[in-house]
């Protein structure tokens, strides 16, 4: 399926981690009435999954054996907080941990994993009037997506705002080692072969570092509103 066949529009917002992707994405959704798929939280959950089963990382076979035979389901409580149950538990608090951050890029950078995640958000979004975040959706997930943003932050930004986030959770980790893991999993999602972090040629760059996350929502908004 592509855009073009979904019921109404889909909104794709790719980016760095740390680029405040999640929190405006939910909100754009929010203010227009549209769904919010979270794909970061999809492949966030095999990698937890992968962990806590002592799955080899490395093993790819093995990863698409763990996650076909995985239930995921995404709901969304009111105020658009999502949350992500795995076989029937919750697991959304859980999916942030510096062990899942770790592990994550690993898992998502193989083909095979991909192809059945994608296989998932196309058949998630297939209604469309939704708002979808992650790395490849302008580009290999949704490529005829008419709304495409690609949102940028510095790396300091970017490391500060993950370092707020994990506080929240009461994780207190140095910005400078969130930057380092923050380089390196951009780095590994820009370099593998399949549904690299990249933006598309058609979408809007917002660069984030100097921006509240409510002047970014009303950037969005007033892009949609200007083109639908
Ligand atoms: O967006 P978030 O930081 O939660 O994503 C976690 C990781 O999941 C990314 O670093 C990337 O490895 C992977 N991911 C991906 N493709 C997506 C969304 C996330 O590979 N569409």
């Amino acid at each position: 399926m592509n855009a073009d066949e979904a019921a109404g529009p889909i909104i794709a917002v790719d980016g760095p981690a740390g680029a405040g992707k999640s929190t405006v994405a939910r909100r754009v959704a929010d203010a227009l009435g549209f769904l919010y798929l979270d794909t970061g939280a999809m492949y966030r959950a095999l990698a937890l999954k992968a962990l806590a089963t002592g799955a080899d990382l490395r093993d790819e076979e093995a990863l698409v054996r763990l996650l076909q035979e995985t239930d995921l389901v995404l709901t969304a409580e009111p105020g658009g907080q999502v949350r992500v149950w795995m076989d029937g538990q919750d697991v959304t608090d859980e999916l942030r941990r510096p062990a899942v951050n770790a592990a994550v890029s690993q898992v998502a950078g193989f083909g095979r994993v991909r192809e059945e995640m994608v296989r998932r958000q196309r058949g998630l979004a297939r209604g469309g009037r939704i708002v979808v975040d992650g790395r490849d959706i302008g580009t290999n997930v949704f490529p005829q997506a008419p709304f495409k943003f690609f949102l940028t932050a510095s790396l300091e930004t970017r490391a500060r705002r993950r370092q707020q986030d994990l506080a929240r959770m009461g994780y207190h980790v140095d910005t400078a080692t969130l930057a380092e893991e923050i380089r390196h999993r951009d780095a590994l999602d820009a370099a593998r072969p399949y549904g690299p972090l990249r933006q598309a040629p058609d979408a809007v760059v917002i660069d984030t570092t100097d921006m509240e996350v409510d002047a970014v929502v009303a950037e969005i908004l007033r892009v949609y509103r200007q083109r639908a």
